[in-house]
């Protein structure tokens, strides 16, 4: 199994980890190799590509040159809709691979390029003179394509001084060029991360709209909580670990980089996320496939 030798640790157990990072497979600004260097820079010892609704980075960054010197850890964040809010939900170790896991994450993934024509018609229509092909090319042929590409290009037009207004102005809901993202569900998210032996976790609980989310989520069976993030101040992350320590979830930290963009000022290794985080899911991980592998034997023997 090709997940095994990630396990292998370099060695350095009292650096941190960021279980929570984008490349240019989705939105974010930096190569899966110049984020795999940078980690290694920064001192971090594990990190997890976590691009939006695609794995598309994952590859490059385990072929990387360094990626010896660090532990990668295959990861996606699954943008998932609850009729009480949207979610992001970040899986782990998944069998990212398998083509039914592949054809869930494209099922959203494949109206991205309608909605993106959809807003730059909205967005011409009140003036802003922007094509979606300016778009694509800012998203570097990405299928990914979102509102932070389309935000860029605003910016670089000069429609807006930064990013922040793109999004206040122009890009969320209820303003001129907002258009709603066809998403999976939660429970169907979660429930298809299990099904291809990953492990699933809540992303920025933080930042959802209605806080009673996590309890939805943790009914539908998620496994761990991101309790460290930088959008989580002292008090959030002492909340939403009572919460896990209290429902016997995992507990994780990622950072959500994005390289240069959103115009967020921290950099990679600046949030401090317990290498021991790592090593409470690794085991989780490994326990789920002990369990698979058990399950198998049984039925090879013929006791199921
Ligand atoms: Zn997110
Ligand atoms: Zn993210």
């Amino acid at each position: 199994m090709e997940i095994f030798h990630l396990f292998n640790h370099p060695g350095k157990r009292s650096v941190n980890i960021d279980l929570h990072i984008h490349t240019t497979a989705s939105d974010g600004s930096m190569t899966p190799a110049q984020v795999v260097e940078e980690a290694i820079q920064a001192g971090l010892s594990v990190i997890s590509i976590a691009d939006h609704d695609t794995t598309g980075g994952v590859a490059a960054a385990l072929e990387t040159r360094h990626a010896q010197e660090i532990v990668v850890v295959p990861g996606v964040e699954i943008s998932a809709s609850h009729p009480s809010g949207e979610v992001h939900i970040l899986g782990y170790w998944m069998d990212y691979g398998n083509p039914a896991f592949q054809a869930f994450l494209e099922r959203p993934r494949s109206t991205r390029v309608p909605r993106m024509i959809e807003m730059c018609r909205r967005l011409r229509g009140v003036g802003l003179q922007v094509r979606p092909e300016e778009v694509f090319e800012e998203a570097g042929g990405t299928d990914a394509v979102g509102r932070p590409h389309l935000a860029r290009v605003l910016l670089a037009k000069g429609y807006v001084k930064d990013m922040e207004e793109a999004f206040r102005n122009y890009l969320t809901k209820g303003t001129p060029g907002y258009v709603k993202r066809v998403k999976n569900r939660t429970a169907e998210a979660i429930a298809m991360i299990h099904r291809f032996g990953g492990i699933s976790v809540i992303a920025h609980p933080g930042l959802l709209e209605d806080p009673g989310l996590v309890d939805h989520l943790i009914r539908e069976g998620v496994m761990g909580i991101e309790v460290l993030c930088h959008e989580h101040d002292r008090e959030a992350v002492e909340k939403y670990s009572e919460i896990a320590d209290r429902n016997g979830l995992l507990k994780t930290g990622g950072s959500d980089y994005h390289g240069d963009m959103l115009g967020k000022s921290f950099r990679l290794g600046d949030l401090k996320v317990p290498y021991e985080y790592y090593l409470a899911l690794k085991e989780a991980k490994e326990k789920r496939t002990g369990v698979r592998d058990q399950a198998a034997r049984c039925q090879k023997a013929g006791r199921h």
